[in-house]
């Protein structure tokens, strides 16, 4: 006899591991195209130099200058090994056997591993006709068993985003004993003047808890720092579950050095965004779905030709991430690797 695995792990599905493949263009994990700038490299050179020594136990440092940077107390603030730890704490700190979490499908793929692994019901809601969080319909699955919210915003993989009025009518609405999450790892790319700052929503609201992440506009997905801010009473329960020393001390100094340089990642964000707009038009002139998006990535719902268009980008060495029978993810890359994107599109033929 074998050693006792938990049974349910058995139904986890897997994770779908990114692929990559030498000289490839890399569109499928929504990463930042270019690589951290010289600063932040010198930074975590020196902090190797200390790579004997534990980091700091809650990342007081980071936390300060987290809490300087976004105006918010430290005492609201919790840092993360990327924000998809935090997202795993979250579920860890606020479920247990017979709890419910609730999501928007398609959204982020790790929310319903994660509560399956807390041995909690991943429930969900589809996305309306436009690919966006149907928020009146997750209000009206609530119920007495679910102890976490995830909205994902903008959602990953559609790109699509809640607006001000939409959102804030929703919170107002959910009990206060049900924790909302607010994922925003993309954040730093919406433009729309009426996607709300999920931080602002938080201040007076003891149930909003707002994720965001280092790994995408700051570019620093393989070093992983992610936070989450929220009531103090939050980040207590977060700091209680957290694994210790889970952000590494290379992580904390180049969160740091990425910090002291706010224009840098906002020209660089921009950037990522005029190649969005460029991407999404040349698309839709192709005769291809394409839906508005608020993320560094573009969805197009292709359906049952989703895996064979991917295959086809692969092909012409550019990967990009397929939901097979729902549609394609395309992070939008440097303008060279999008045109290569698009020539790989443009040939693309149904069967
Ligand atoms: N939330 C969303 C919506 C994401 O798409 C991702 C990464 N793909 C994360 C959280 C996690 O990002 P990280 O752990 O790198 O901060």
């Amino acid at each position: 006899m074998g050693v006792a695995i938990r049974a349910d792990l058995a139904s986890v599905p897997d994770y779908n591991i990114p692929g990559t493949a030498p000289g490839a263009i890399l569109l499928n994990s929504n990463e930042a195209p270019l690589p951290p700038p010289p600063a932040v490299i010198d930074a975590v050179t020196r902090a190797a130099v200390e790579g004997h020594r534990y980091p700091e136990w809650f990342s007081d440092t980071l936390v300060a200058r987290l809490a300087d940077s976004l105006a918010v107390p430290a005492g609201r603030i919790a840092v993360g090994c990327g924000s998809v730890a935090l997202c795993r704490d979250l579920v860890q700190a606020f479920c247990g056997p017979g709890d419910e979490v609730l999501l928007a499908w398609r959204s982020f793929d790790a929310y319903p591993v994660f509560a399956r692994v807390a041995g909690v019901r991943a429930r969900t809601v589809p996305l309306d006709a436009g690919h966006r969080h149907d928020l009146d319909a997750m209000l009206a699955a609530i119920t007495p068993a679910t102890r976490v919210v995830f909205v994902c915003n903008p959602n990953n993989p559609t790109g699509t985003a809640v607006r001000d009025r939409a959102l804030r009518a929703f919170l107002d609405r959910v009990p206060d004993r049900v924790l909302v999450v607010l994922d925003e790892a993309y954040r730093e790319f919406v433009d729309d003047p009426e996607v709300p700052d999920g931080i602002e929503l938080a201040r007076d609201r003891p149930n909003v808890a707002v994720l965001r992440t280092f790994s995408k506009a700051y570019g620093l997905a393989g070093l992983r720092v992610g936070h989450c801010v929220a009531a103090p009473a939050v980040v207590s329960a977060l700091h209680k579950v957290a694994v210790p020393f889970a952000v590494s001390r290379i992580a904390q100094a180049a969160a740091l050095a990425a910090l002291e340089r706010p224009g840098e990642v906002r020209s660089r964000a921009a950037a990522v965004v005029r190649e969005r707009h460029r991407l999404l038009s040349l698309l839709t002139r192709g005769g291809h779905p394409a839906t508005p998006s608020q993320a560094n990535f573009v969805w197009l719902p292709l359906g049952r030709d989703a895996a064979a268009f991917a295959d086809a980008c692969a092909r012409h060495g550019v990967l990009v991430r397929a939901f097979p029978g729902e549609g394609v993810r395309v992070t939008v890359g440097l303008p060279e690797e999008n045109d290569a994107f698009l020539s790989a599109a443009h040939h693309y033929r149904p069967r």
